[in-house]
């Protein structure tokens, strides 16, 4: 089988540059992952915090109002029971109710039978001598006790909540009850307190009873509905307080806390998007990205450079290692600085093989390696260096030379003057190829010249130079000869010598077939 040996194409320096881009992009991109991940949880722990310390903040200020707001109540329920058929008294604990807090956004007395016999302000379209049966007033009457009602429509068409007290006379004996409205599509004490007392940015609050309707929302419209999440509702409802992330049926992720207000059993709710946070945690993570990549860019700069370094002393020796048999060899070899311990050892063993190759060289050019009639190499000294290209792995291209029609040059001038052609050609051949570059005769009017380059365009340059010498040179009187050239590589050709120089035979051959005086 004919193997082919290309040369590698990578060396040292990509090596080093590959190896370096490889470990600091997995280390980049591992560390961002981590950085996401980190960054994210943290914003999610941080976030579930504040948002429990917000809900829990306005539910202790909530909590506190609601508690003076029953205490009112409950004196002004004592005050009238001690005289509740006084209207005067009646009129002055409505107004004063209404007027000292700014709590209520209407208050009312009604008596056991559902009439509303006081109330302020008094602009409200209320006929004091009808029954009134909307919930809010049914159940103060049914239950007796104090009362915070669920949102409802109340009889002048609005949504509120009523906070009621009953009123008992010295014997114990049920009269009525006093009551404040909070009406919740208005201005009033709960939207007052959230929309001005605690402004914590880009979360929503919201706030509902105990039967799970909002009592307050920022959204209008959603207030007197019935909370729709589902998740997370059991735990608001049966903790006091608490936080916990939800995904909600329309895939909206966010981070809720939640903080019951004791003294009414409402819940505040502070849910804010993840998105939202998310979006804050990308900005960080870019502006990491973008100081990484940096980074990223200066040390592929410095490796770059110091890879340089350490590759190129190498690089340089092992271009000298295919190139042993040029003289200047020796000198380049010195001069290479030997920075560290590999460069160092290799320099001193390719010295070494130069020193040995020179020497082979001079043992070479003794005459048992020579032909006498052209001082050219002969078969057995062309061998020799054969083996020491192969040996050296040197890459080379073999030249097949071939005189045309020799015999008719002998025919007509004599064997004698046919060796003249010989020696004049043997002399061309000296003059056109360099020093390092091996002219043999291998047998009658027939040559070898082996070529230290794989190059095939400098190969065949240096080949037509030559035909083209001869071409043109006058030999002895004898008028002029032309030469044939076959060209064959080695390794390229084949990795085997014996199959290259049959090779540039078989080419030669086709140069003659093909009209002679010409390269193939
Ligand atoms: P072509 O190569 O173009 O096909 O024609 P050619 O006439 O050159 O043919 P070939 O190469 O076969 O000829 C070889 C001739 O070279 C035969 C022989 O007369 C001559 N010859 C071989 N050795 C010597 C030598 O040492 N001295 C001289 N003068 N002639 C030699
Ligand atoms: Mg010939
Ligand atoms: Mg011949």
């Amino acid at each position: 089988m004919r193997q082919v040996l290309l040369a590698p194409r990578l060396n040292l320096r990509s090596l080093i540059l590959l190896l370096t881009v490889l470990s600091v992009t997995c280390l980049f991109v591992f560390a961002l992952f981590f950085v996401n991940y980190t960054v994210k949880e943290r914003l999610i722990d941080n976030s579930l915090a504040l948002n429990a310390e917000y809900s829990s903040r306005i539910a202790k200020h909530t909590n506190y109002q609601f508690e003076e707001i029953l205490k009112n109540l409950r004196f002004s329920a004592n005050v009238l029971g001690k005289n509740f058929f006084n209207e005067n008294l009646r009129s002055n604990e409505v107004l004063r109710l209404k007027s000292q807090s700014g709590n209520f956004n209407s208050v009312f007395l009604a008596d056991g039978e559902g009439h509303i016999i006081s109330f302020f302000p008094t602009t409200l379209k209320i006929d004091s001598k009808q029954i009134y049966k909307t919930y809010g007033i049914t159940e103060s009457i049914k239950r007796k006790q104090t009362y915070i009602s669920s949102p409802y429509w109340s009889s002048t068409k609005r949504l509120i909540v009523i906070v009621s007290e009953p009123i008992f006379n010295a014997q114990g004996q049920y009269l009525g009850f006093i009551a404040g409205t909070i009406y919740l599509q208005s201005k009033n004490l709960v939207s007052e307190m959230l929309a001005s007392k605690y402004g914590y940015k880009k979360n929503y609050t919201y706030v509902m009873d105990d039967q799970k309707r909002i009592i307050f929302h920022a959204d209008a419209r959603k207030i007197g509905q019935k909370v729709q999440v589902s998740d997370g509702l059991t735990s608001m409802l049966q903790q006091q307080d608490g936080a916990f992330r939800l995904m909600n049926s329309q895939g909206i992720d966010s981070l809720v806390g939640f903080s019951h207000i004791p003294s009414v059993n409402w819940i505040v709710v502070s849910q804010q998007p993840i998105d939202e946070l998310f979006a804050q945690a990308n900005i960080i993570i870019i502006n990491v990205s973008i100081g990484i990549t940096l980074f990223y860019f200066f040390i592929f700069f410095v490796v770059w450079r110091l890879s340089g370094l350490i590759a190129l002393p190498l690089n340089h020796l092992a271009k000298m290692a295919s190139m042993l048999s040029r003289p200047e060899v020796q000198e380049k070899i010195n001069k290479i600085a030997p920075v560290y311990f590999e460069v160092d050892q290799f320099k001193n063993s390719l010295m070494l093989s130069s020193q040995n190759f020179n020497e082979k060289i001079d043992e070479l050019n003794q005459s048992v390696n020579t032909d006498p009639l052209t001082g050219l190499y002969n078969r057995r000294g062309m061998k020799l260096f054969l083996e020491e290209f192969v040996h050296m792995r040197t890459e080379f291209a073999v030249l097949a030379v071939d005189i045309d029609f020799f015999k008719k040059v002998n025919d007509s001038y004599g064997h004698d003057k046919g060796d003249i052609v010989l020696q004049r050609l043997a002399r061309l051949m000296k003059y056109h190829f360099r020093d390092n570059d091996i002219c043999c005769r291998s047998g009658g009017e027939e040559f070898i010249i082996l070529v230290a380059a794989s190059d095939p365009v400098t190969v065949f340059q240096a080949a037509e130079r030559l035909r083209k010498a001869v071409e043109i040179t006058e030999m002895d009187n004898m008028g002029r000869v032309t030469i044939s050239i076959g060209i064959a590589y080695w390794p390229h050709s084949s990795e085997d010598v014996e199959e290259v120089l049959k090779l540039a035979d078989q080419k030669l051959y086709q140069a003659k077939r093909e009209g002679r005086n010409r390269i193939c």
